[in-house]
């Protein structure tokens, strides 16, 4: 058994007031994290009380059950939907009743080694509510606080134990920590709210409650924060980094700042970069709304082609990449963007994508572009091809689904009606991002992971296998 994927986001907030809108406010922030449910976890002065919700934010977290839900410190968290996660008692924050009091824990990431601890501490004699890994690590610490009576140690102990993903909101009765992996896979950082502190996803929600950013957890760091101070437990040991690369190119907003690096800025890089990598004869360049437009105002500066808009999206339809079959997936994309005639008619169009899983989204979308009267229909992605799943958050899982391990570049090119096909290089990723290649993880494009993962090439190590394309340049064909 595994535990659910999620890739969502995370909040914490210790006040001298009521944390209950602060928190709120900054799961809507985050909302794009995670749409299948939203919980919010408050230390009331007598112990920790949950309320949570499927649906986004302002539905499962509403006037009627959050009305007497009030407090001075807390924890909140979105989750983010996935094929095979619809199961409510996943939601977050997950709590529980310790002889130490009560504790709740709110996590975004993939624990790696999930399923031997599960069997292990079942053996034990542990029995679980949930199949979430985030259960697990609220056990682990449970274990530990009974040992050091004391939640620091507690929670570095059950680092110990557990592998993968993990940025994390905990609620110890009223003290609030965060956590960082010692990768920093996923994102978190910490702002001043000017009447106390934040822990949150992303820097978005801390200007949103005209906050300050202080600065990011570091990865393998505890925080402890409280109304006046921060407190800082950094990790004792040196570890490699391993930021996740599709933080930039999709998961985040653009107005956050991940690691010291603006998401917008990334992908205007991304874009720029792709224009000389695989530049085309084009009139015009436009982009999948809403996941490809700043790489695509990027590659029209590059290329110093107009930029323009070339698809309508319907806000209201369902999400496309989580839909259960290829038809239905087709169909909503179909309802989901309509193309704008006097961008496409009659002109030579350059469309840009953050990403390239299955294929679903672009085989659609130039179809209806040629429909529209476009003359030619060129494609370009912001990730290089996606050829290996992603075991700490991201919903990309099976080698099968990805288009790019099914058929050569010339394939794609023809099976999607398109007159050319390019995906920026590992290397001008990288560039684009600003960080060493060392500090990232690049395992869905380079298909070498930055943990051990049994039957998978780890990152240090010689290739065991050879058959997936880790050249890493630039890929553009015509
Ligand atoms: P596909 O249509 O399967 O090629 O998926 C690519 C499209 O889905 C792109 O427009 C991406 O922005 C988006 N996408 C990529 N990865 C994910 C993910 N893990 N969850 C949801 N959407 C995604």
């Amino acid at each position: 058994m595994t535990g659910p994927r999620h890739s969502c986001g995370v909040v914490g907030v210790s006040s001298k007031f009521d944390v209950v809108l602060d928190i709120h406010r900054s799961l809507r922030m985050i909302q794009h994290r995670g749409q299948e449910s939203a919980g919010i976890s408050v230390f009331d002065g007598s112990g920790v009380r949950t309320v949570k919700g499927d649906g986004l934010v302002q539905v499962a977290l509403n006037e009627n059950n959050m009305k007497d839900l009030h407090g001075t410190s807390g924890i909140g968290h979105v989750r983010y939907p996935s094929a095979s996660s619809k199961d409510s008692i996943n939601a977050q924050p997950i709590d529980m009743h310790t002889s130490h009091g009560t504790m709740s824990i709110a996590h975004n990431g993939d624990i790696t080694n999930y399923s031997e601890l599960r069997t292990n501490y079942l053996g034990q004699g542990w029995s679980f509510l949930t199949s979430s890994d985030s259960e697990m690590m609220l056990k682990l610490i449970s274990k530990y606080m009974q040992q050091y009576k004391e939640p620091i140690k507690a929670i570095r102990s059950m680092m110990s134990e557990v592998d993968g993903a993990y940025s994390l909101t905990i609620l110890v009765n009223n003290r609030i920590f965060g956590v960082r992996d010692p990768y920093g896979f996923r994102p978190l950082c910490i702002g001043n709210t000017g009447d106390g502190h934040i822990l949150v996803s992303e820097s978005t929600a801390i200007e949103s409650l005209r906050g300050k950013f202080i600065r990011d957890v570091m990865p393998g760091e505890i925080v402890e924060i409280t109304d006046s101070k921060i407190l800082s437990y950094p990790n004792p040991a040196t570890s490699p980094k391993a930021h996740c690369m599709f933080e930039w190119i999709y998961f985040a907003r653009p107005d956050s700042v991940i690691d010291g690096r603006e998401v917008y800025l990334v992908r205007k890089n991304v874009g720029m970069i792709l224009s000389k990598e695989c530049p085309a004869d084009i009139d015009v360049v436009m982009s999948v709304p809403d996941s490809g437009r700043s790489h695509a105002l990027g590659y029209a500066i590059g290329a110093k082609v107009p930029y323009e808009e070339g698809f309508m999206k319907n806000r209201f339809v369902e999400r496309t990449f989580i839909l259960p079959d290829q038809k239905q997936r087709e169909e909503a994309v179909m309802m989901k963007m309509s193309p704008i005639k006097s961008t496409v008619n009659g002109k030579k169009v350059l469309i840009v994508d953050d990403s390239i899983v299955r294929g679903t989204t672009l085989l659609k979308l130039i179809g209806m572009l040629r429909d529209a009267g476009a003359k030619e229909v060129h494609v370009r992605i912001g990730c290089p091809p996606v050829i290996a799943p992603c075991y700490y958050g991201v919903d990309m899982k099976t080698r099968e689904q990805f288009i790019a391990n099914k058929f050569s570049l010339d394939e794609i090119t023809r099976r999607m009606g398109a007159d050319s096909l390019g995906y920026i290089s590992i290397e001008g990723l990288v560039k684009a991002i600003g960080l060493p290649e060392s500090d990232l993880c690049l395992a869905c494009v380079n298909n070498r992971y930055p943990t051990h993962i049994k039957g998978e090439v780890h990152r240090f190590q010689s290739t065991l296998q050879d058959d997936f394309d880790k050249t890493g340049q630039s890929k553009c064909k015509k």
